[in-house]
């Protein structure tokens, strides 16, 4: 998809916005938005919009064990994957 045209651009980041999986919210409902588990998300967040990927499973680094970002779609984290 190397010839994406700007309005395509703009339609898909919008897609993957409207899907995006809901923040982490406390017993009331509400994002905790000083919560370590919000931090991550947010980090997920902004590797879905490049990945598009999402899967709930628990998942670790095949290399160092590290829990692997929800929409990280390979079996390494960023850092191992960046060595
Ligand atoms: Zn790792």
């Amino acid at each position: 998809m190397s010839e994406m045209s700007e309005a395509s651009k703009y339609w898909l980041e919008g897609f993957l916005i409207g899907n995006q999986p809901s923040p982490p919210t406390d017993e009331d409902g509400m994002p905790d938005f000083e919560s370590k588990a919000y931090d991550l998300w947010q980090d997920e967040m902004e590797l879905f919009t490049e990945t598009g990927f999402w899967t709930y499973e628990d998942r670790f680094c095949d290399q160092c064990d590290l829990e692997l970002l929800k929409s990280n779609p390979t079996e390494t984290c960023v850092s191992c994957f960046n060595k």
